[in-house]
């Protein structure tokens, strides 16, 4: 584990050792390529290697497996214009808010930063839908969780399997009952600091002040990927920059590429993703406003899907074609040989001619 080798590639930046040290020892510290790892504070660590046993890359837990599988729209088409794919997050999180419960999510904040967050309403709840395709700050939301749970709410929280493995290893079994996790299928999160250089480059560009951003605008459909700025004197803009750089692989995270979550034993008790096979699973369900797929992983999330039904229009599909059609439910995403390339060729050249060499 990487406290132990330092090797980048067995740390996914979770944050359970950070929860789990007695002596609040260990900070995590952003490296050159943007993302957090932890670091030990000698003079505070007593060696009790809570931090080493804890580490969910090595303490794998494979208790869940795909139980159901389901394509669902839900039945407002605002909710589904205004997620990324047919809304699933949506009616999850609403059944725990009428619950009186809080939702765990990532935001993209004001000053675009992403970081998990907490809600207890719907309107701080919608900040947390659409994909935000950098990697979210878990902050101290295990902390919070722990005192939600603590305080007999319910709790779903939302986020990548790496970070829900977190949760479930950190958040102790006797106030698991009302903990309720969803994860998404994921194929490697990008770096916030080349993110953070490719706004500084539109703002270069263009001459203009970034007010808003979209990861992948809905507008375009749900296959279509572009992301759209508007700039602080109405104008707007529409590129595939950053989405060629995602999609390039060299910007992920180092772990994302043994990610231990690529396969069918989840760590949440529900996965929503993309249905990318419905055009060939189930032609006639097929819509651009976006359908979601749904994994049922466990008896809990059951519990929550039956709870959640009639929000959807919904389709049963097969085990088989769940796995044929999500590629990380079969092996994460290989590490590019142009990797390291990338990472010198950042260091030495102007951001424009990373954009000219890998994004266009
Ligand atoms: C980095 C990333 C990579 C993905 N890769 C794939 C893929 O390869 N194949 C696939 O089928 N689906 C992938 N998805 C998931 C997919 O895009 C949708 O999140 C999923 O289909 C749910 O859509 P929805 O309409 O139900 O809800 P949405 O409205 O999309 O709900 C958003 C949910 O995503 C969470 N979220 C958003 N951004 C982040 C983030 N940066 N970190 C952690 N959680 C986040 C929110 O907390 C919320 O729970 C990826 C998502 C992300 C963030
Ligand atoms: S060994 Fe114990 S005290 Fe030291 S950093 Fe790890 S958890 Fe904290
Ligand atoms: S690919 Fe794996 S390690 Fe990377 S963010 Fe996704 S779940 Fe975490």
């Amino acid at each position: 584990m990487y406290l132990v080798t330092e090797k980048k590639e067995e740390c996914s930046g979770c944050t359970a050792c950070k929860n789990i040290c007695p002596t609040n020892a260990i900070e995590m510290i952003e490296d050159e390529e943007g993302f957090k790892y932890p670091h030990i504070n000698k003079e505070k660590c007593i060696n009790c290697k809570a931090c080493e046993k804890i580490c969910p890359n090595i303490k794998k837990d494979e208790k869940n497996d795909i139980k159901s599988v389901y394509g669902v729209k839900h039945k407002n088409d605002k909710e589904r214009v205004t997620s990324r794919s047919g809304a699933a997050f949506v009616a999850l999180s609403d059944y725990i808010l009428k619950c009186k419960g809080v939702v765990y999510g990532a935001e993209l904040g004001k000053d675009f930063s992403v970081f998990h967050n907490r809600a207890e309403t719907k309107e701080q709840r919608d900040k947390f839908k659409g994909s935000k395709y950098i990697q979210s700050d878990m902050k101290d939301v295990i902390q919070n969780i722990k005192e939600d749970l603590k305080n007999n709410r319910k709790v779903l929280f939302t986020g990548t399997p790496c970070q829900v493995a977190g949760v479930e290893i950190v958040i102790p079994e006797k106030y698991k009952e009302n903990l309720y996790t969803c994860d998404l299928i994921c194929h490697g999160v990008p770096s916030k600091k080349i993110f953070f250089e490719f706004l500084k480059y539109i703002e270069k560009s263009t001459g203009e002040k970034i007010k808003e951003f979209n990861f992948r605008d809905k507008k375009f459909g749900w296959e279509p990927h572009y992301e759209t700025f508007k700039f602080e004197d109405g104008q707007e803009l529409t590129t595939q920059y950053f989405r060629n750089l995602f999609y390039g692989h060299n910007i992920l995270r180092p772990a994302c590429h043994k990610c231990n979550y690529a396969n069918t034993h989840r760590p949440a008790d529900i996965t929503i993703a993309d249905f990318w096979g419905v055009d060939k699973v189930a032609p006639e369900f097929m819509d651009e406003k976006g359908v979601s797929l749904v994994i049922i992983n466990n008896e809990k999330g059951k519990e929550i899907f039956e709870n959640v039904k009639s929000d959807f229009d919904i389709i049963n599909v097969t085990k088989e074609d769940c796995i044929k059609y999500t590629y990380t439910l079969n092996n994460p995403t290989p590490r590019p040989d142009t990797r390291e390339k990338f990472w010198e060729d950042y260091k030495k050249k102007d951001f424009s001619e990373i954009i000219e060499k890998y994004a266009k």
